[in-house]
């Protein structure tokens, strides 16, 4: 599950040495997974792609078809998918909006708004007055609420049920409810709520959240007489990096939320996921420079590092690697350094022992001028890396399937 898909292969094979590192993205395969994700999502489910996973242009548009709209987490994103996917339906969310940034979504028509705070509320409120849109834009409330037991022990984030910076104190709800159902805003329209909670959730342990942040909002719409229209319960499905085979259920979730509806045929349910849909679709792949041994344990350093792939370094884990032997002759005079053990540790050319991609992947006879491929590289990666650090060249990028 984790080797290159042919088209990547063939790609990573066509490439220089100076072309690499490189990050080759497979659109048809990203296309193919997110049809069958919106396949197995009920009619009442909205699908939103956190773009923060990922936003390159390609990519954003590649998942076009697919998904109702975007969730943006800042002004930048906001007004990068308002280019790179003119006319889809943006929402807006993240901490810390500024007056500008807000000021910027109104003026490009954004009609969803996840607000975080009273303080930003009021903002909206007045900026709203001030700009006058066309349409009254629509607020979900963001609450930091208690997560189930159920997902509270599988989470790997959880940004919720804890002191966060995170959405509103639930002790809030009844007065931000108030506020916006009392007149007071009347240029505000008050769509529903939303929560992030938790990231890194198999398909029982999301529904579980889902479950009771739907009742936890009913019973809130319930206590003011109002009726909630939209429920965003998040993102936060598990990519496994050391069982990338497992999935997540996609097909168990969609019926799960289906049973939840059924008795809300008026509620419209937004999920928001970001790694589960682009981690698969991307590869990061590089070259062996050198081959060497330290103190029992073999390494292979390679061309680039964690500056251009943090994933393994932020998350702890190791990058499931496929290696690529070299097919063309070692070109130089000198001799090829060659691994002597079964196990290798891949590690990059900056000179910090966190540099590390892969430990103890089996690579038998690795030698330098092989390559390796890193999976799961299509989500958090390349966007969250330290591009900077030590100077070295950025990799080359390589979208396939375009249209
Ligand atoms: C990051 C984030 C997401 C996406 O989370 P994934 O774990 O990538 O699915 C969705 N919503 C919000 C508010 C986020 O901050």
């Amino acid at each position: 599950m984790t080797a290159p898909t042919p088209a990547v292969r063939e790609r990573i094979d066509s490439l220089s040495g100076e072309e690499l590192p490189a990050y080759v993205y497979d659109l048809d395969a990203l296309r193919t997974h997110a049809r069958a994700v919106r396949a197995a999502l009920p009619r009442q489910v909205e699908l939103y792609y956190a773009a923060k996973a990922n936003p390159e242009p390609e990519i954003l548009s590649a998942l076009g078809p697919y998904v109702d709209g975007y969730e943006v987490s800042s002004g930048g994103e906001l007004t990068h998918v308002a280019k790179a996917a003119p006319g889809r339906a943006l929402a807006f969310g993240g901490p810390g909006k500024t007056p500008a940034e807000i000021a910027t979504a109104l003026e490009l028509g954004v009609r969803r708004f996840h607000v975080e705070s009273a303080y930003e509320l009021r903002m909206l409120a007045s900026l709203t007055a001030r700009h006058a849109p066309s349409e009254r834009p629509g607020v979900l409330l963001r609450f930091n609420l208690p997560l189930p037991e159920a997902s509270l022990e599988s989470s790997s984030l959880a940004m919720g049920g804890h002191p966060t910076p995170f959405g509103l104190d639930p002790t809030e709800a009844d007065t931000l409810v108030g506020l916006l159902t009392d007149g007071t805003y009347p240029q505000l329209e008050l769509l529903g709520v939303h929560a992030h909670l938790a990231s890194g959730l198999d398909a029982p342990a999301l529904l579980a959240l889902a479950q009771s942040v739907v009742t936890w909002s009913l019973d809130l719409a319930g206590r003011h007489g109002v009726r909630f229209g939209e429920i965003n319960v998040g993102g936060g499905m598990n990519v496994d990096y050391a069982h990338p085979a497992s999935r997540f259920d996609w097909t168990a979730y969609g019926e799960g939320l289906g049973e939840l509806l059924a008795p809300h045929p008026d509620l419209t349910l937004r999920i928001e996921p970001g790694r589960a849909l682009t981690a698969y679709c991307g590869w990061y792949a590089t070259e062996v420079l050198d081959v060497k041994r330290s103190h029992g344990k073999e390494f292979a350093v390679v061309r680039g590092g964690t500056h251009h792939l943090r994933t393994p370094a932020t998350k702890g884990h190791d990058q499931p690697c496929t290696v690529l032997p070299a097919s063309a002759p070692w070109p130089h005079p000198w001799p090829r350094p060659c691994a002597q053990g079964a196990q290798v540790t891949f590690a990059g050319q900056l000179c910090t022992p966190k540099d590390v991609l892969s430990r103890d992947v089996p690579a038998p006879g690795l030698r330098a001028g092989d390559r390796a491929a890193f999976a799961l590289a299509g989500a958090y990666a390349w966007n969250i890396s330290h591009h900077d650090f030590l100077m070295h060249p950025r990799p080359t990028f390589h979208f396939l399937g375009r249209d």
